[in-house]
Protein backbone atom coordinates (compact mmCIF):
# COMPACT_ATOMS: atom_id res chain seq x y z
CA UNK A 1 0.00 0.00 0.00
CA UNK A 2 0.86 3.55 -0.58
CA UNK A 3 2.25 5.43 2.24
CA UNK A 4 -0.98 7.88 3.49
CA UNK A 5 0.91 11.02 1.92
CA UNK A 6 1.10 9.09 -1.43
CA UNK A 7 -2.61 7.91 -1.54
CA UNK A 8 -3.93 11.30 -0.52
CA UNK A 9 -4.55 14.47 -2.15
CA UNK A 10 -2.84 17.76 -1.24
CA UNK A 11 -3.90 18.67 2.27
CA UNK A 12 -2.55 22.08 3.92
CA UNK A 13 -0.18 21.43 7.13
CA UNK A 14 -2.65 23.94 8.64
CA UNK A 15 -5.47 22.91 7.25
CA UNK A 16 -8.46 23.64 9.51
CA UNK A 17 -9.87 21.16 12.56
CA UNK A 18 -11.39 18.20 10.92
CA UNK A 19 -14.08 16.97 11.57
CA UNK A 20 -13.50 13.26 13.51
CA UNK A 21 -13.11 9.94 11.62
CA UNK A 22 -15.46 7.97 11.48
CA UNK A 23 -14.51 4.61 13.95
CA UNK A 24 -15.18 2.41 11.20
CA UNK A 25 -13.36 2.64 7.82
CA UNK A 26 -14.81 0.39 4.62
CA UNK A 27 -14.04 0.63 1.42
CA UNK A 28 -15.52 4.11 0.77
CA UNK A 29 -14.27 5.37 3.83
CA UNK A 30 -10.69 3.83 4.10
CA UNK A 31 -8.65 4.88 6.83
CA UNK A 32 -5.97 6.77 5.60
CA UNK A 33 -8.58 9.46 4.46
CA UNK A 34 -8.32 10.55 8.04
CA UNK A 35 -4.25 11.00 7.91
CA UNK A 36 -2.89 13.95 9.35
CA UNK A 37 -0.16 13.86 7.09
CA UNK A 38 -0.12 15.66 3.68
CA UNK A 39 1.99 15.13 0.59
CA UNK A 40 4.25 18.60 0.90
CA UNK A 41 5.39 16.40 4.12
CA UNK A 42 6.61 13.56 2.10
CA UNK A 43 10.10 14.27 2.83
CA UNK A 44 9.81 13.60 6.64
CA UNK A 45 8.68 9.70 6.37
CA UNK A 46 10.77 8.64 4.39
CA UNK A 47 14.91 8.87 3.99
CA UNK A 48 16.62 10.25 1.31
CA UNK A 49 20.24 7.97 0.70
CA UNK A 50 23.01 8.41 2.76
CA UNK A 51 21.06 10.79 5.43
CA UNK A 52 23.58 11.56 8.30
CA UNK A 53 22.36 9.99 11.69
CA UNK A 54 21.61 13.47 13.37
CA UNK A 55 19.84 14.65 10.14
CA UNK A 56 17.92 11.53 9.96
CA UNK A 57 16.97 11.57 13.80
CA UNK A 58 15.55 15.07 13.39
CA UNK A 59 13.34 14.11 10.60
CA UNK A 60 11.69 11.59 12.21
CA UNK A 61 11.26 13.78 14.89
CA UNK A 62 9.37 15.77 12.58
CA UNK A 63 7.36 13.40 11.27
CA UNK A 64 6.37 11.64 14.58
CA UNK A 65 5.21 14.78 15.44
CA UNK A 66 2.70 15.14 12.21
CA UNK A 67 2.07 11.20 13.68
CA UNK A 68 0.84 12.40 17.15
CA UNK A 69 -1.78 14.99 16.19
CA UNK A 70 -2.99 12.04 13.36
CA UNK A 71 -6.44 11.01 14.10
CA UNK A 72 -5.67 7.36 11.88
CA UNK A 73 -2.19 7.04 14.24
CA UNK A 74 -3.47 3.55 15.62
CA UNK A 75 -4.56 1.97 12.48
CA UNK A 76 -1.73 3.15 10.20
CA UNK A 77 0.85 1.64 13.03
CA UNK A 78 -1.17 -1.47 12.93
CA UNK A 79 -1.31 -1.46 9.10
CA UNK A 80 2.36 -0.93 9.31
CA UNK A 81 3.05 -3.64 11.34
CA UNK A 82 0.56 -6.46 9.27
CA UNK A 83 2.15 -5.98 5.97
CA UNK A 84 4.72 -5.39 7.02
CA UNK A 85 5.74 -1.41 5.87
CA UNK A 86 9.81 -1.81 5.31
CA UNK A 87 10.23 1.88 5.43
CA UNK A 88 9.63 5.19 6.36
CA UNK A 89 7.96 6.48 9.90
CA UNK A 90 4.08 5.16 10.00
CA UNK A 91 1.72 5.79 13.01
CA UNK A 92 4.58 7.61 14.81
CA UNK A 93 6.80 4.29 14.56
CA UNK A 94 10.08 4.19 12.75
CA UNK A 95 11.10 0.72 10.87
CA UNK A 96 13.59 0.40 13.60
CA UNK A 97 11.01 0.54 15.97
CA UNK A 98 8.43 -1.05 13.99
CA UNK A 99 11.16 -4.37 14.54
CA UNK A 100 11.43 -4.09 17.97
CA UNK A 101 7.60 -4.11 18.00
CA UNK A 102 7.00 -7.26 16.29
CA UNK A 103 10.02 -8.74 17.78
CA UNK A 104 7.88 -8.27 21.14
CA UNK A 105 5.00 -9.76 19.75
CA UNK A 106 6.50 -12.75 18.55
CA UNK A 107 8.55 -13.52 22.22
CA UNK A 108 5.03 -12.70 23.70
CA UNK A 109 2.38 -15.44 21.40
CA UNK A 110 5.87 -17.93 21.98
CA UNK A 111 5.01 -17.26 25.73
CA UNK A 112 1.84 -17.42 25.68
CA UNK A 113 1.90 -20.65 23.58
CA UNK A 114 4.14 -21.92 26.04
CA UNK A 115 1.63 -20.90 28.71
CA UNK A 116 -0.86 -22.77 27.24
CA UNK A 117 0.89 -26.17 26.62
CA UNK A 118 2.50 -26.57 30.35
CA UNK A 119 -1.22 -26.74 32.03
CA UNK A 120 -2.15 -29.27 29.18
CA UNK A 121 1.04 -31.28 29.79
CA UNK A 122 0.48 -31.41 33.74
CA UNK A 123 -3.03 -32.25 33.52
CA UNK A 124 -1.95 -35.26 31.18
CA UNK A 125 0.64 -36.71 33.90
CA UNK A 126 -1.22 -35.66 36.84
S1 LIG B 1 -0.01 8.11 11.70
FE1 LIG B 1 1.54 9.39 10.70
S2 LIG B 1 2.11 8.31 8.81
FE2 LIG B 1 0.19 7.42 9.57
S3 LIG B 1 -1.42 8.50 8.49
FE3 LIG B 1 -1.12 9.57 10.42
S4 LIG B 1 0.38 11.18 10.04
FE4 LIG B 1 0.45 9.76 8.27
Amino acid sequence: MLHPIESRTIRPVAAAPQPAPSPSHDEDNPWHTGAACCRDEAGLFFAPSKEPTAARLAREEQAKRVCARCPVLLECREHALVQPEPYGVWGGLTAAERRVVLARRRRRDVELREAARVPAARRIAG
